[in-house]
């Protein structure tokens, strides 16, 4: 039994877990960098460590440092939110090693994972249908020119160690390809410190629909319907929503299955998602779907799931970390109702939304209720770090259908 959570993170999803631990009577650790210890999410728990200074590098990413905290407060537990060490495969090693349960799933698991062109061949393996492209060893230009054409442009040149929208070039035409290339390839090595690419036929009307999955360590694995992320700014989610619009039930029934499949075929335990990209052209949500990459780990837009499932995904992490089986089997998850979750930055406009990091003079939050949830860690009198992401809040909302969801998150917005 988890009696003691060390929670490796900070921010909102620091404070959205110690809250779950602390429902359900779990004593929470915080840790904290020498920025932050002021933070809102040291606040929320029983007790905290600082373990550095501001930069992540020598604090949130420190393992051994980390390791060191969870010692020091006897934790029996390290639940690594998202970001930092939570897809570190070497992390649940390190955790695994001190005799600490690592609230995820195996290293092996995230390690298959992890890459986008390894996650591709394992879930070619099991059926899972992928995007048409190229994920193989050969990274010849030669090799990679020759795959393009086959393919077809537009093509997207992906970074295999990607994330984050990082290392990705759209090539419209052969004659771009080499200048995109090189320019994937560039940024791959500074973000990633690796070069290799894989290529995807570019979907000019695409949908990202999600799935979210949790497994246990008894082979049981279930999927909790999707999540509808199409709306993004430079690849990346800005407003995220579940059911996803437009979508019928029969196709919601595959696109879940092909999901567990997925889960199924790494032996997933915990929770995971697996993206897939759909191609809008002529069926909007309906279209075909494909496999994009699966995250091993809590999703920043799992509220959405929350509400229109009723269940608290934090709390079924914890079960599965401490061996037992799913609270619940597949005919038990119904969807109910709308959701829809936009995420809130410190951004400047005026300069292209550059992160604004600073001094928080006055913050209000709409007030909470059943249809209005907000996940943050920061409140008026704190700061927003240089050295960390510069999201300050999700503002979540739910109604019966999606016309609801929006009328309600448009008067929490108006509140904000
Ligand atoms: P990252 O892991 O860097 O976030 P993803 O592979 O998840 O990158 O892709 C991020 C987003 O880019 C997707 O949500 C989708 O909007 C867009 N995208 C990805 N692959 C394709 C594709 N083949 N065609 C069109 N858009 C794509």
């Amino acid at each position: 039994m988890i009696k003691r959570l060390l929670i490796a993170n900070r921010g909102e999803i620091a404070v959205r877990v110690a809250r779950t631990a602390r429902r359900l009577g779990v004593h929470v650790i915080a840790v904290y960098s020498e920025a932050d210890a002021g933070a809102m999410h040291v606040e929320y728990a029983d007790e905290a460590v600082c373990i550095g200074p501001e930069a992540a590098s020598e604090s949130y990413l420190n393992i051994e440092a980390v390791i060191a905290a969870a010692r020091a407060t006897r934790a029996d537990a390290i639940h690594p939110g998202y970001g930092f060490l939570s897809e570190n495969a070497r992390f649940a090693e390190a955790c695994d090693a001190a005799g600490l349960i690592f609230v995820g799933p195996s290293a092996d698991a995230m390690r298959s994972m992890g890459d986008k062109a390894t996650s591709k061949s394992v879930m070619e393996a099991a059926g899972v249908p992928l995007v048409p492209g190229y994920h193989g060893d050969d990274q010849s230009f030669e090799a990679l020119a020759k795959a393009a054409a086959a393919i077809g442009f537009p093509v997207l040149i992906k970074a295999s160690a990607g994330g984050g929208g990082r290392g990705m070039r759209i090539a419209e035409r052969e004659g771009d390809f080499s200048e995109a290339l090189d320019s994937a390839r560039r940024e791959a090595m500074g973000a990633f410190g690796d070069d290799r690419v894989l290529i995807e036929k570019y979907l000019t009307m695409p949908r990202h629909i999600e799935v979210q999955v949790f497994g246990d360590n008894h082979g049981n694995a279930i999927h909790l319907f999707e999540r509808d992320c199409s709306l993004q700014r430079r690849y990346q989610k800005v407003v995220e929503e579940a059911p996803a619009p437009g979508m019928d039930d029969e196709r919601r029934a595959e696109i879940g299955n092909a999901a567990v499949a997925a889960a199924k075929a790494i032996n997933y335990a915990g929770a995971g998602t697996v993206e897939f990209i759909v191609d809008a052209t002529d069926d909007g949500a309906n279209g075909p779907f494909y496999f994009m990459e699966m995250n091993t780990r809590l999703q920043v837009e799992h509220p959405v799931t929350e509400y229109v499932t009723g269940f608290d995904l934090v709390d079924w992490q914890l079960q599965v970390a401490n061996g037992d089986a799913l609270p619940v089997t597949q005919h038990e998850v119904t969807l109910s109702g709308h959701a829809i979750e936009v995420r809130l930055y410190a951004e400047d406009p005026a300069r292209d939304f550059l992160p604004a990091p600073g001094h928080v003079v006055a913050f209000e939050v709409p007030i909470e209720s059943t249809r209005v949830r907000v996940d943050t860690g920061v409140r008026s009198g704190g700061d927003i770090a240089v050295a960390y992401d510069p999201m300050i809040a999700k503002v979540i909302a739910h109604g019966a259908d999606r016309n609801t969801a929006i009328a309600a998150l448009d008067g929490a917005l108006a509140d904000l």
